[in-house]
């Protein structure tokens, strides 16, 4: 609230022309700078168009430190978040989400393990995935996003295999603009659970049902370089 401004902008007309090619081009450039695509199966994005239902999924990922990465399409692009403990839930529970960089829609899919040395090295499991939307009424739902999301209140609806309802996400901190700081945490609805920990019941793939062991060591998607077979 505090850095709002009454200063309208100018540009209504950019969703007609640029959106779809300059927006997810630029927003995308550090994904991409992190990455080496000869290294990683990891996508480079840019080859899928929005879908008409805005896709969202939970990665869980054991990198350096383990935690779950939720993203939530926005624009053409999906909005990432770290979110060290997992979903909650508890609506008493308040769950730090590091904002990342934007990912490409396509990552949506990956499931697999990132070499060693490369930038989020680990194991990746497809934890959740679904749609959501604009939780509340709105004529617009896609543009009550956009002004939530802008506003640091995103209030979603989730509608996933194992996360539902309605949720939010608070900023906290614009912190350096590269990493700011938002809460995760459950509204009251008929899919709040005050006693649950989902995160410690719900340990296998929703894509393939395999473990975060069977991902590591099973059938591996890391991509070697050409020629090696
Ligand atoms: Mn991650």
């Amino acid at each position: 609230m505090t850095t709002r401004t009454t200063k309208k902008k100018p540009a209504p007309k950019k969703k007609a022309a640029g959106r779809k090619a300059a927006g997810p081009e630029r927003q995308l450039a550090e994904y991409r700078r992190k990455r080496d695509f000869t290294r990683t199966a990891e996508p480079a994005g840019g080859g899928v168009r929005a879908a008409r239902k805005l896709a969202f999924v939970i990665q869980k990922h054991a990198a350096s430190h383990l935690h779950f990465d939720l993203r939530l399409e926005l624009d053409g692009v999906m909005k990432s978040w770290a979110v060290p403990k997992g979903p909650s839930l508890d609506p008493a529970v308040k769950r730090l989400a590091m904002q990342v960089e934007d990912h490409p829609i396509e990552y949506n899919s990956f499931e697999g393990t990132i070499p060693k040395g490369e930038y989020g090295g680990g194991t990746v499991m497809l934890w959740d995935r679904g749609t959501y939307t604009f939780a509340g009424d709105d004529p617009r739902p896609e543009d009550a996003l956009r002004r939530g999301y802008e506003k640091g209140d995103f209030k979603i609806l989730l509608r996933g295999k194992r996360l539902r309802g309605s949720w939010v996400l608070v900023r906290t901190r614009r912190g350096d603009e590269r990493r700011p700081q938002w809460l995760l945490i459950k509204h009251r609805d008929e899919f709040a659970q005050a006693e649950s920990d989902i995160v410690a019941e719900e340990l296998t793939s929703v894509a393939t049902r395999r473990t975060m062991e069977q991902i590591a060591t099973g059938k591996s998607r890391v991509w070697h370089s050409k020629g090696s077979g």
